[in-house]
């Protein structure tokens, strides 16, 4: 709660492009005719020249007084509302800016847009029978009486119909923030974005890497006892860096990285930086490249496989991809998400019937899951617009945690 409500809020440019690719950017490439630009991702480089910060306020001043947070997030939307009604002149043309969404962390996203249905509302244990009240703000799943969030079949899913149009507002009251901005009247509550870096970065691809270096640690990597075990892997970690000169930031595995602590708890990474957990992802598929050859290929290790490779290609598409992804590429993106679902969901289904408590589904895995569905919606209404940035780090407006870690 703490962290949520300690507004950063900044804004990043959705046009522009890549450092790499010598393009014009952001002004510049806003002043040329559209043919002249191929629209691409702008988010490398200089922070200072694609994140624009608005205003830090310190925890200390709101933590008691929510009526601060939520003025601010209202007085932000009005300036970005003007921005869209009148713009902004330079050298003689107008400006104007358009909020596509907002992004970030899911405490933040629940105080900022009054969110009633929330990840925080799950079923304590089998046997609690509390009225619950959902855990997406996109959909209903996770009612009490609703769909299960857990499905995480974009093609067939009972919650996918109460998805858009027929999401019922996950608000008492609408959220302060959405009174001067234009957004999509018929689905307002997908003004609130989910992102990559929350949702796989830091959430369920921490428990998708945790999962599997137990499982492996546990069974293909035993080596008599944990410590034999955990030196085995920090071997071959050393082995995997010495190849692909990558090496995470944490340094090495310890069984506390991976929150481990007995059979009955859900392992998942705990290192900080988001980024590692693509490093870790890499190296579990070198891991199985090898293993696999020398093992029966049982079928968890067969899934993880399955879930490195899918994951693998779905972010690098993404990453590779423009502002819009080109038909083959969202094509290409949406079957390997889809793919790395299904994948996730048999690994929680198999762990489940082997007595493992692995890979579990959280909110953060269907939250996922509305990451890809976007996507196909998008993709099934015009296959050459599939927007990339909604999917990317965080766009438009972000609550951006790391400068909290600079305060
Ligand atoms: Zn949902």
């Amino acid at each position: 709660m703490e962290t949520a409500k300690s507004p950063v809020p900044d804004m990043q440019p959705s046009g522009g492009a890549p450092q790499n690719r010598k393009r014009p950017r952001g002004m510049e490439a806003a002043a040329m005719d559209d043919d002249e630009v191929a629209m691409g991702i702008n988010l490398l480089g200089n922070s200072l020249g694609n994140r624009f910060l608005f205003v830090a306020i310190h925890n200390n001043y709101i933590k008691n007084d929510d009526s601060i947070f939520y003025d601010l997030m209202g007085f932000w939307g009005k300036e970005m509302g003007t921005l869209f009604d009148e713009g902004f002149q330079i050298h003689g043309q107008i400006f104007k800016i358009a909020v596509l969404g907002m992004c970030g962390d899911a405490p933040f996203i629940r105080d900022a847009g009054l969110m009633t249905r929330s990840f925080n509302n799950i079923r304590k244990s089998a046997t609690a029978n509390t009225i619950l009240p959902g855990v997406c703000y996109l959909c209903a799943a996770g009612k009490t009486h609703g769909p299960d969030f857990e499905n995480l079949d974009i093609l067939t899913a009972e919650w996918l119909s109460t998805t858009g149009v027929n999401n019922l507002l996950p608000w008492n009251e609408p959220p302060p923030i959405l009174a001067h901005i234009p957004c999509q009247q018929q689905n307002l509550a997908n003004f609130f974005k989910g992102d990559l870096f929350h949702i796989w970065y830091s959430g369920l691809g921490k428990d998708f890497c945790g999962s599997s270096l137990i499982f492996l640690l546990k069974t293909v990597m035993h080596k008599g006892n944990k410590a034999n075990s955990m030196s085995f892997l920090n071997e071959e970690l050393r082995r995997w860096q010495r190849i692909s000169k990558s090496p995470p930031h944490f340094g090495k595995f310890t069984w506390d990285l991976l929150d481990y602590d007995g059979p009955r708890k859900y392992p998942k990474g705990k290192w900080s930086k988001g980024m590692d957990t693509g490093k870790v992802t890499k190296f579990i598929e070198f891991l199985l490249s090898e293993i696999l050859v020398e093992n029966e290929h049982g079928p968890m290790l067969t899934l993880i496989q399955e879930g490195c490779k899918s994951i693998g290609i779905f972010l690098r598409t993404l990453f590779k991809a423009g502002f819009f992804l080109t038909e083959q590429e969202a094509h290409q993106a949406i079957s390997a998400g889809y793919t790395f679902l299904l994948t996730y969901q048999n690994l929680a289904k198999t762990a489940f019937s082997l007595n493992k408590a692995l890979y579990k589904l959280k909110p953060k895995a269907h939250a996922f899951a509305h990451l890809v569905l976007e996507m196909l919606v998008q993709y099934k209404q015009d296959r050459s617009s599939v927007c990339n940035c909604d999917i990317l780090l965080g766009y438009h407006a972000v609550y951006q945690p790391e400068y909290k870690a600079r305060r």
